[in-house]
C-alpha cells in the first residue's frame, strides 16, 4: 500500500459520561468501574482506508475467525508470513490444561534468522535493517539488509570456531549497540538459544541468571554508556564470572575503549576476531518448537524466572502484532525505545519488525540525554513513523513541559505506542495531544514477557481508544475474566476479575527454563484448563478490558476491595501529583489501611494543605471507603530497572517490616538509597 500523508482534519469523537457516584462503590465491581472515565477517541477515521484493519468490522470478522476457524486462520498466515523450509504437518498441539504441552505448527522447519534476515537481503539488499544511535547523538550508524547478512553470519561463525553449537545457551550483557542484534540473530542462526540480560544489572544478578541459564559462552563490551554515565560492562562480567565455573569463554566488544582487565584463555576480542571470519554461514534448520530463546522477567514480583519461548510460534506471533498493532506498511521507520534486555525490546525492536522487512531503529540513550528533547529529536531526525514507549517516560517528560515537544517536526509519526503498565489518562491525552498532534494512533499495548507478543491492544483504523484501556484483543486470543474466589468465568460486561486466557496463542511461553514445574504453577494451576496473568482487569460496558492492576495489588479495607490502581488514578488527578503508588498495611480497625507514596512535579511547591488536597481527591473520587491513612510525599519511588513501581517494598516499608525486606536485586540504580530513606520517612510519619 503506499504511503500517504495526513490530511483533513482530525476527525475525532469525544463521549464522555460522568464517573459513578461515590455512594455506590460497594462490590468489587463498583469500585472498578469507578476507575475509567469513559471518554472515547476515534482517531483514524481520515485514513482508515490505508490502515490494514480499516474497521470494527474488518476486525471483528477476522477475530471472529481467528477463534471459530483458528486452525486454518494460523495455517493460513502462518504460511504466508514465514518462510518454511519444511511445512509444519499439524497448526497445533495441546491445550491449557495442566500439563504445560502447548505446541504449534508441529513438525515445521524453518530458521528465525533467515525470517529476519536472508529472506529481505534477497529481496531488498539496499533496505536499511536498522538504524542505530548511540547515546550522543554524534553517533550514529545505518546497516542495510544485505550487510545484516553479512554481518551476523561472520558473527555466528566466530560463535560456532568458539564452539557453539545447536541448542547451547549463550549469554549476551551488551549494550544497544548494534553488535547485540548480530548476537541475537547469529544465536538463531545456529540454533543456539540466547539469554539476554539487561546491561544494567548487577554482577550477582547477573550470575544467578548466566548459572540458572546453563551459559557456557558470555558476550559483553568493555563498557556501556547511557545518559553520558559509563557502565563497566567487563568488570561487571569479570566479577560475575567469578562463581560462573560452567563459562570458559567471554567475547568482548570494544565500545567506550577504556583499559580493562583481561582474563588470558577465557576473554577474545569480538571485533578482532569477526575480522577473520567468512560472511557466509549455512543456517541450521530449526524445528517450530526449538526454543528460541529464554528471558528474565524483570521481577517486580518476585525471584526472576527465565521464560523461554519457541522459534516458529513466537517468531509468527511478533511478526503479526508488529504488522497489525503498529499498522506497518513498507518503508515505515519503527522506534522502539525499550533496551533489548526486555521482551519489549526482543519481540519490538528485532524480532517483529525484521521478520517485517521493516526498518527498526536501535536507541542507546534515554529521553533525557542531553535534554528531554531527545526521543522528538529522534523521531524527526529519521522520520520515525511508529514511536513505542513505556508510560513513565511519558510522565516523566510531561513534567518537563510541552515545549520541548513543540519544536520539532513530528508530522512522520502515525502509530504511538505503550506497554509496561496501564497508562493513566493525562499521560495518555498528553501523549495523543502533545505528541501526536491528534491526529496519531495511541495503542496502550499489554502483554507479558510469557506471552510473547501484545494481547489486549487497539488497532490503527479499526478499534476506538479510551484512554487507560488496552481495548481489545488481538486475533486468536480468548481473554476470559474470572471470579478470583470461585474460578468461575464472569459473562457479559460490567465485570471485574482476574484476567485469564482459555486458549492457546502461537506466542505463548513454552516453558521456564529447566523449571517446568513453575509454568505449572504459576500460570496454569490456579485456574484449571486457563493461563492465568496475575492481573486484575475490568470488562466494561462496551467490552473493552482495563487492566486494574496486578491481583496481589488489591487492598481490602474494612471488607471493600480497593484496586491500587483506582486509589493511585484518584491520587494523579492532583495537578501537582506525578506519580503514587499505594498499599495496604495492618490496620487495626478496618483489617488493612491506605498508605500512598507519592511524588510530585519537579515545579510544584508542596505547602502544608498538600497531603490534604491529596486525600480530598481520593474521597471526592472514590468514596470516604478509600480515604488514605497516610501520605508519603517522597522525591522517587523504588522501581525495578525496566521502571516498575516495586509495590512489594513498599508494602514491606509500610507495614513497617523492614528487616525482611526480601530479595532486591531487582532494584533499579540508586535504589537501594531510595528505600532506605522511605524506611526514615515512613518511620516519622507513623
Ligand atoms: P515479574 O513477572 O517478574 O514480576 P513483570 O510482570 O513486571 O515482572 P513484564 O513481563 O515485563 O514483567 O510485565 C508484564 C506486566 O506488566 C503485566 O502482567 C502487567 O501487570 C503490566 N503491563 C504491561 N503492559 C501493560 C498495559 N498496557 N497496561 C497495563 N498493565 C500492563
Ligand atoms: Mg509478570
Amino acid at each position: 500500500m503506499p504511503r500517504t500523508e495526513h490530511s483533513g482534519s482530525p476527525s475525532v469523537t469525544r463521549e464522555r459520561s460522568p464517573p459513578p457516584s461515590i455512594e455506590h462503590v460497594d462490590t468489587i465491581a463498583q469500585a472498578a468501574a469507578a476507575l475509567p472515565v469513559d471518554e472515547v477517541y476515534n482517531i483514524s477515521l481520515q485514513n482508515k482506508e490505508r490502515c490494514h484493519i480499516y474497521s470494527m468490522e474488518c476486525y471483528e470478522q477476522m477475530y471472529h475467525r481467528s477463534i471459530k476457524d483458528s486452525d486454518n486462520f494460523w495455517r493460513d498466515i502462518a504460511m504466508s508470513t514465514l518462510r518454511w523450509l519444511h511445512p509444519f504437518t499439524k497448526v497445533q498441539g495441546g491445550d491449557m490444561h495442566p500439563e504445560g504441552d502447548v505446541s504449534w505448527f508441529i513438525n515445521g522447519k524453518l530458521n528465525v534468522c533467515d525470517n529476519c534476515v536472508d529472506r529481505w537481503a534477497e529481496v531488498a539488499p539496499e533496505r536499511i535493517a536498522i538504524i542505530w544511535e548511540g547515546d550522543d547523538p554524534q553517533h550514529t550508524q545505518t546497516i542495510t539488509y544485505k550487510a545484516l547478512l553479512n554481518r551476523v553470519c561472520k558473527f555466528a561463525n566466530m560463535l560456532k570456531r568458539l564452539g557453539v553449537r545447536r541448542y547451547d545457551t549463550v549469554g549476551i550483557y551488551m549494550p544497544m549497540i548494534p553488535e547485540t542484534i548480530y548476537a541475537m540473530l547469529a544465536c538463531a542462526r545456529l540454533g543456539a538459544i540466547h539469554s539476554v540480560v539487561f546491561a544494567g544489572f548487577s554482577a550477582p544478578n547477573l550470575r544467578d541468571r548466566l548459572i540458572d541459564a546453563h551459559c557456557k559462552i558470555v558476550i559483553t563490551a568493555d563498557q556501556g554508556i547511557r545518559g553520558g554515565k559509563i557502565i563497566p560492562l567487563k568488570n561487571i562480567m569479570d566479577e560475575a564470572l567469578k562463581e560462573c565455573p560452567l563459562v570458559d569463554t567471554c567475547v568482548v566488544f570494544q565500545h567506550q575503549g577504556q583499559a580493562i582487565n583481561w582474563i588470558e584463555g577465557r576473554d577474545v576480542w569480538g571485533h578482532e576476531m569477526l575480522d577473520g571470519m567468512r560472511p557466509y554461514c549455512p543456517l541450521e534448520i530449526m524445528d517450530s518448537e526449538d526454543l528460541l530463546f529464554m528471558l528474565y522477567t524483570s521481577g517486580s514480583t518476585g525471584k526472576p524466572k527465565g521464560i523461554a519461548h519457541s522459534s516458529a510460534g513466537y517468531l509468527l506471533y511478533t511478526a503479526l502484532t508488529f504488522k497489525y498493532v503498529f499498522d506497518f506498511h513498507p518503508g515505515d521507520i519503527h522506534a522502539c525505545v525499550a533496551d533489548v534486555g526486555w521482551i519489549t525490546g526482543h519481540s519490538y525492536i528485532v524480532y517483529g519488525p525484521l521478520c517485517n522487512g521493516a526498518t527498526t531503529v536501535v536507541f542507546e540513550s534515554v529521553p533525557m540525554h542531553p535534554n528531554p528533547s531527545r526521543y522528538w529529536q529522534l523521531c524527526e531526525r529519521w522520520r520515525v513513523s511508529q514511536f513505542y514507549t513505556a508510560p513513565t517516560a511519558i510522565r516523566a517528560l510531561m513534567i518537563h513541559g510541552t515545549e520541548w515537544v513543540e519544536n520539532h517536526d513530528l508530522s512522520s509519526l502515525r502509530v504511538l505506542g505503550t506497554v509496561g503498565e496501564p497508562i493513566n489518562p493525562e499521560a495518555w491525552r498528553w501523549y495523543y495531544e502533545v505528541v501526536g498532534k491528534s491526529r496519531c494512533d495511541i495503542v496502550d499495548t499489554y502483554w507479558q514477557t510469557e506471552t510473547g507478543g501484545h494481547m489486549l491492544t487497539p488497532l490503527p483504523g479499526a478499534i476506538k481508544c479510551k484512554p487507560g484501556s488496552a481495548t481489545r484483543p488481538f486475533f486468536g486470543v480468548e481473554p476470559v475474566i474470572l471470579d478470583s474466589k470461585t474460578g468461575k468465568p464472569l459473562h457479559g460486561n460490567n465485570v471485574n476479575g482476574v484476567l485469564c486466557f482459555r486458549r492457546p496463542w502461537p506466542g505463548m511461553m513454552r516453558t521456564v527454563y529447566g523449571d517446568h514445574e513453575r509454568l505449572l504453577n504459576v500460570y496454569l494451576r490456579p485456574y484449571p484448563g486457563y493461563y492465568f496473568t496475575g492481573d486484575g482487569c475490568v470488562r466494561d460496558k462496551d467490552g473493552y478490558y482495563w487492566i486494574t492492576g496486578r491481583v496481589d495489588d488489591t487492598i481490602n479495607v474494612s471488607g471493600h476491595r480497593l484496586g491500587s490502581a483506582e486509589v493511585e488514578h484518584a491520587l494523579v488527578q492532583h495537578k501537582g501529583c506525578s506519580e503514587a503508588a499505594v498499599v495496604g498495611y495492618p490496620h487495626s480497625v478496618k483489617g488493612t489501611g491506605l498508605f500512598c507514596f507519592v511524588t510530585m512535579n519537579g515545579d510544584y511547591e508542596v505547602h502544608a494543605g498538600t497531603t490534604k488536597e491529596l486525600r480530598d481527591i481520593v474521597r471526592k473520587e472514590i468514596g470516604p471507603i478509600a480515604t488514605p491513612d497516610y501520605i508519603l510525599i517522597t522525591p522517587t519511588l523504588p522501581k525495578t530497572r525496566s521502571g516498575k513501581i516495586i509495590r512489594r517494598l513498599l508494602r514491606k516499608i509500610a507495614a513497617s517490616e523492614t528487616d525482611s525486606l526480601g530479595d532486591l536485586s531487582t532494584l533499579g540504580e540508586g535504589g537501594d538509597q531510595v528505600v532506605h530513606t522511605l524506611i526514615q520517612e515512613a518511620k516519622k510519619l507513623t
